[in-house]
């Protein structure tokens, strides 16, 4: 890809982004501004690194998502995955290409600003900062930017997706189907979103569950945890899959959040099973094993439980009050082809 040609230039911006990042520490005692950072993780931890794409058109629009939202999301991504495995974040390093002409206007050049802004705001909140990364000219009129986080664990001892046993009770952090929510208003409003404080957004400003997650590590809680991005029937597939498992949700105990509840109890239930992008932590624990109603202030709500699995493929069941139960298949949002439609 070219190197940025333009008035702001890459220099700048770099310069920009280093100003603006937090001064070295004793886990990372090189930043930005070398040919590469230098992370010391601290004595007996291991180092768990993750990465994801945030791609304009498909994880965000230019034209419904405040910029500060979309640096906001970028990070949460990668911080949900260390949180799934309860690791502390270490440092997070960006490589970001914008379109030339971005730069090159006073309007674009506050749009990376804002970005930067809200980034770094959610990076302050987990004192993780941003150590380095690459800045080029992107090939289109898109903004594409692909997140790397580097956390740490206690050797051996990180949560898995494969830990889970049959018998198991289910659990799941905060409500679900907020984001799906609010992403389905956004795209009825067909206009920029409007946000003051950060709370209250579950789809523009969601929070990653690090502090649960570490709290589940400490405490030797879970036996099989992961985020919930996809959806949780999507996810629930993934830990079954990972844990030789079946699963049962009791349809009447999902949490649903109030922006999905509002919107019908049948509706609302169908964003809480499948709307993705909630990065609500999902996890499992033996059934006669105690479970605190909340953990690091985040509610946790027992859902369902694991079954043993005697088919090649997971079984999931949802379970009604009556007691009648109904298969259900894993199926994401797919949240940017236009109507909103189910992922094939
Ligand atoms: P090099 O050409 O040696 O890779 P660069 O000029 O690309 O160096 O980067 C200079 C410094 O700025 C490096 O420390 C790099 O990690 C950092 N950097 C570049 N782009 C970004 C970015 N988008 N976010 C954070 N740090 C960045
Ligand atoms: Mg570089």
């Amino acid at each position: 890809m070219k190197k940025l040609k333009v008035p702001m230039g890459e220099l700048a911006l770099i310069e920009q982004i280093r100003r603006g990042s937090r001064r070295n520490s004793p886990t990372v005692p090189l930043g930005i501004g070398d040919d590469c950072a230098i992370l010391r993780p601290p004595a007996g931890r291991e180092v768990l690194v993750t990465t994801d794409f945030t791609l304009e058109n498909r994880h965000f629009r230019r034209d419904l998502h405040p910029a500060e939202s979309v640096g906001h999301r970028t990070l949460a991504r990668g911080l949900s995955d260390l949180a799934a495995m309860g690791a502390s974040p270490l440092a997070a390093f960006l490589s970001l290409a914008l379109p030339g002409k971005m730069l090159a206007t006073k309007s674009g050049q506050a749009w990376v600003e804002r970005f930067f802004l809200g980034l770094r705001a959610l990076g302050d909140q987990y004192s993780v900062p941003l150590a380095g990364g690459d800045t080029a000219e992107s090939p289109a009129d898109l903004i594409l930017a692909d997140i790397i986080l580097v956390g740490t664990a206690p050797l051996g001892k990180s949560l898995r997706r494969s830990g889970a046993k049959a018998g198991d009770a289910l659990y799941c952090t905060g409500r679900l189907g907020g984001a799906a929510a609010e992403l389905a208003g956004m795209f009825a409003k067909g206009r920029m979103a409007r946000v003051g404080a950060t709370e209250g957004h579950p789809h523009l400003f969601p929070e990653p569950r690090i502090g649960v997650g570490a709290a589940l590590l400490r405490r030797g809680l879970a036996t099989g945890c992961l985020d919930i991005s996809d959806g949780l029937s999507t996810d629930l597939t993934h830990l079954c899959v990972e844990s030789g498992v079946n699963a049962e949700i009791d349809a009447a105990t999902v949490p649903i959040h109030p922006l999905a509840a509002k919107l019908g109890p049948e509706a609302g239930l169908k964003m809480a099973l499948h709307g993705g992008e909630d990065y609500e932590l999902l996890f499992a624990a033996p059934a006669t094993r105690k479970m605190p109603r909340s953990i690091a202030g985040v509610e946790i709500t027992r859902i369902g439980r694991l079954t043993r699995r005697q088919q090649r493929q997971p079984q999931i069941a949802l379970v009604n009050a009556d007691g009648s139960r109904r298969p259900l298949e894993a199926a994401g949002w797919e949240h940017f082809s236009a109507p909103p439609a189910r992922k094939s």
